[in-house]
């Protein structure tokens, strides 16, 4: 005889509790009175166990509607141990409420990798496998919704344009690998002296820039720069990252009709947004790298984001829009001083070379 176990007995037939002892005897359940003057016995497999909840009384259901309430905790573990045993595994779990603030650390901390990472990584992989044709439909959707509202006919003389226009070209024909990309030139009051690189090919330089800029080296240190957002998607890629789980999922899927809502995306970006530090800082490297192999010194940069302040002093937020959404950090100023001396160096080196 195995150890007596405490127990409340109900018969089924009434709502009477009797306080047992039972106990296991061979293939046999036995259970009596406590004061010894009636006993109970069911064959061990008839006999149904309830789930094991922590803090509910453990029930064993016997024949005839009748069964023992046995304390959670008073159940002997090899009585019914081949039974549930990932219920054993939940209730030592439930046991422990700091398994339970785990599970619920453990939710946050998903729905924060969801958001931090998931979101950016699908929206990365939607940009870079996008169809280079919905790009510029993008691109064109985007520009028609900003066109007479934050973009307006440019007033830049129209010798000064064409010979942007040629700078620009003579400076991308130098850099093999560049898909189609067109410079406008647009008035914006709202944008202020500001660049941007739709998706699709289109970058916008607005007459407020053009007139900032101090010479042939920091126009094309600025366009540079707006290659690299260019090249890396990086429009597309933010207003996919601010634009949710549902629209990234739906284009993930292949579903190109909430192309629409990245469009509209755009011209909000543009006013209320700017890129992340990381696109910033990928933006500056290939700048500085383009500028480099084509014999322009990468303090070039620098020197158009300082006349850009110096040249509208008295203008604060939105005239200077390209300088706060493109913040002009000293980590990055020194970044360009460290591209330029390598660049001197290796100008100087091949000069050298040149004059032996
Ligand atoms: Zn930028």
């Amino acid at each position: 005889m195995t150890a007596m176990v405490p127990a409340i007995y109900f018969d089924g037939r009434s709502t009477h509790a009797t306080r047992v002892d039972a106990w296991r005897d061979g293939d046999t359940l036995r259970w009596r009175g406590a004061d010894g003057t009636q006993e109970w016995s069911a064959p061990w497999i008839t006999i149904e166990p309830s789930a094991r909840v922590t803090g509910v009384p453990f029930t064993l259901h016997v024949r005839d509607g009748g069964h023992l309430q046995i304390d959670h905790d008073a159940l002997p573990a090899d009585w019914f141990p081949r039974h549930h045993l990932i219920e054993r595994v939940v209730d030592r779990l439930e046991r422990r409420w700091t398994v339970a603030l785990a599970g619920i650390a453990v939710v946050v901390a998903s729905l924060f990798v969801l958001f931090e990472f998931g979101l950016p990584w699908a929206a990365d992989r939607v940009s870079a496998h996008l169809p280079r044709a919905v790009e510029q439909a993008m691109g064109k959707q985007s520009l028609d919704a900003l066109e007479g509202r934050l973009l307006m006919p440019t007033a830049l003389p129209a010798e000064r344009q064409s010979h942007l226009q040629a700078v620009f070209r003579h400076f991308v024909g130098g850099m093999p690998g560049v898909p189609g990309v067109r410079l406008a030139f647009y008035g914006s009051k709202a944008l202020g002296a500001n660049a941007f690189a739709l998706p699709g090919g289109t970058i916008v330089f607005t007459d407020a820039l053009a007139e900032a800029v101090p010479d042939d080296d920091a126009f094309i240190a600025v366009m540079a720069h707006e290659l690299g957002h260019q090249a890396n998607h990086h429009m597309l890629r933010q207003v996919l990252r601010s634009s949710g789980v549902l629209i990234v999922a739906s284009m993930l899927m292949g579903d190109v009709t909430s192309m629409g809502g990245v469009a509209a995306g755009i011209p909000m970006f543009l006013v209320d947004s700017h890129y992340s530090r990381g696109f910033e800082e990928d933006a500056d490297r290939f700048a500085f790298r383009a500028l480099a192999s084509q014999g322009i010194d990468p303090e070039a940069f620098v020197h158009a984001m300082q006349a850009l302040e110096r040249a509208h002093p008295e203008l604060k937020g939105q005239e200077l829009r390209y300088a706060s959404s493109h913040p002009l950090t000293d980590e990055r100023i020194a970044r360009a001083h460290e591209a330029s001396l390598q660049f001197r160096a290796a100008k100087a080196t091949a000069d050298a070379r040149a004059g032996r």
